[in-house]
C-alpha cells in the first residue's frame, strides 16, 4: 500500500536544517473495533528539525472522529488532537526508548507514525453531549428526544403485569 514518507538525508547531515510538514491523511479505511472513526481527513502540522546534530520530529495531528454515544447510541462527531514529539535516529543503541524512532536509509514513514499515534489517542469514552440522558432501560426511547411514558413504579407496564401474579 502506498504510504507517505519523508526523505531526510539532507536534514540529518546538516546542522540547523529543518523541514516544515503540513500534510493531510486519509485514514477512513482504518477499522477500530467494528467501526471506522476517521471518516474525514487527519491533518498533521509540524516539522523535522536538526538541532546540533539531534534530529526530532515534532507536531500536532488534529482530526474529527465518529463514534456512537456510549449512552444513547447516536453517532456523534468530535474533534481531537495529539501532540507528537520523537527523536529520529539512524540506528538504535542498546537501550530501547519509546520516543526514539529508527529511520532506515533516512526515510521516515510519516503516514504510519501519524496513524499509530492518532489511533492510540482516540478517546475510549464517547458521549454525544456531557449530559446525555441515554435510553430508557424499559422501552428504549431516546430520552434526549422525548420523554417516554414509563416513569417507573406503577406506570411501568411490566411491573404492573408482574404485580398481578404476586
Ligand atoms: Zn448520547
Ligand atoms: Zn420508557
Amino acid at each position: 500500500m502506498y504510504s507517505v514518507v519523508l526523505e531526510l538525508r539532507s536534514i540529518f547531515i546538516t546542522d540547523g536544517a529543518s523541514q516544515n510538514i503540513d500534510l493531510s491523511f486519509d485514514f477512513s479505511d482504518t477499522e477500530v473495533s467494528g467501526y471506522y472513526p476517521l471518516s474525514s481527513s487527519v491533518k498533521f502540522v509540524g516539522g523535522v528539525y536538526n538541532r546540533a546534530g539531534a534530529v526530532s520530529f515534532e507536531g500536532t495531528a488534529s482530526y474529527d472522529y465518529d463514534a456512537p454515544c456510549d449512552r444513547c447510541g447516536t453517532d456523534c462527531i468530535k474533534q481531537n488532537k495529539v501532540e507528537m514529539c520523537y527523536t529520529l535516529v539512524t540506528s538504535m543503541s542498546n537501550e530501547e526508548r519509546d520516543d526514539y524512532i529508527v529511520v532506515d536509509n533516512f526515510v521516515l514513514d510519516v503516514e504510519s507514525l501519524v496513524r499509530t499515534d492518532v489511533l492510540l489517542s482516540l478517546p475510549t469514552k464517547h458521549l454525544c453531549k456531557p449530559d446525555c440522558k441515554g435510553l430508557c432501560s424499559n422501552c428504549g426511547a431516546n430520552l434526549n428526544k422525548a420523554q417516554c411514558n414509563c416513569s417507573g413504579g406503577d406506570d411501568n407496564p411490566f411491573a404492573a403485569a408482574l404485580s398481578k401474579f404476586l
